[in-house]
């Protein structure tokens, strides 16, 4: 069966999936979106990214396209269709359709767009040497903890990883103090073993990832702490990861042109992944 998309409420072809050229995610990056991720034909932390969603909307008072319980139910269908087991669910909320006018127009509708992919499991190689990340200097806005589909600077820093041969960028505040991947949360952990991310605030988007893994983290009774950590802390540290939807957690060996720890990917942060693999595995066993 071909691919199918979600268009504003119809399932259509991906290939001929479309939206109207005055959609105001098409003209303004007025919209938001969620990434989330499928493991073994779960959605995994279903209601923490609609909780995501909902303050997105929200916090650009954009209204709900429709309400959760029928969200799930698109969602499960998508799913459905397109057999998907391992990947990732993308939806995509803008203002509407409207004639161009940069202020909010009367009576738009919502416009809701769902897609899926599948994704391939990690390799043993980048399980075991980690990814390189560049650093780049944090060119967004200051409301970086709304899932705005208003991505240039993160596609530009991607971009630059790329083509430095890296995985990621790893984007520096005005002082210097990492604030998180183009799109991913930073982790780095201390020589005393001690794990540190970003604490949540409009400086960066909230990972769900995140949100998922410092509670395991704390209930297996590592040492945690939230707090900006400097480009000079996270090349001096003993292991760096990064976390998100599609990723998961993966270690991070090589800042720039500094080799994190021994160069290869770090024992704790082998444990705290497998911590987080055991969890979307028991999402399985409890569904
Ligand atoms: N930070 C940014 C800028 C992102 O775009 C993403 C995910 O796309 C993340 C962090 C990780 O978030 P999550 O764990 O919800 O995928």
């Amino acid at each position: 069966m071909p691919r199918q998309a979600y268009v504003n409420g119809r399932f259509v072809p991906h290939r001929a999936a479309s939206v109207h050229i005055e959609d105001r995610g098409y003209q303004f990056s007025d919209g938001i979106y969620e990434v989330v991720p499928v493991y073994k034909g779960i959605v995994v932390d279903e209601d923490l990214h609609l909780d995501r969603l909902d303050r997105s909307l929200g916090e650009l008072r954009i209204d709900r396209p429709c309400s959760r319980p029928a969200l799930k139910i698109l969602t499960r269908e998508l799913i459905r269709r397109n057999g998907l087991t391992n990947g990732l669910v993308y939806m995509q909320v803008t203002r509407g359709v409207a004639p161009r006018d940069h202020k909010f127009p009367k009576g738009a509708k919502p416009a809701l767009v769902m897609t899926t992919r599948q994704v391939k499991p990690h390799s043993e190689a980048m399980l075991n040497e980690g990814l390189k990340v560049i650093t780049i200097p944090d060119q967004r806005w200051a409301r970086r903890d709304i899932k705005s589909i208003s991505l240039l600077p993160n596609v530009l820093g991607k971009q630059a990883a790329a083509e430095a041969g890296a995985y990621e960028a790893w984007q520096l505040d005005a002082d210097g103090m990492v604030t998180e991947g183009t799109s991913s949360n930073a982790w780095i952990v201390t020589d005393d073993n001690k794990v540190i991310t970003r604490a949540a605030s409009h400086a960066i988007l909230n990972g769900i990832t995140r949100i998922s893994l410092i509670k395991l983290i704390e209930a297996n009774g590592y040492r945690f702490e939230e707090r900006a950590f400097s480009v000079a802390e996270a090349k001096a540290a003993r292991e760096a990861f990064l976390t998100s939807s599609s990723s998961f957690v993966l270690p991070v060996t090589q800042i720039d042109e500094v080799a994190i720890g021994n160069g290869h990917a770090g024992l704790l942060t082998g444990k705290i992944r497998t911590h987080y693999m055991d969890y979307m595995e028991s999402l399985g066993a409890a569904s």
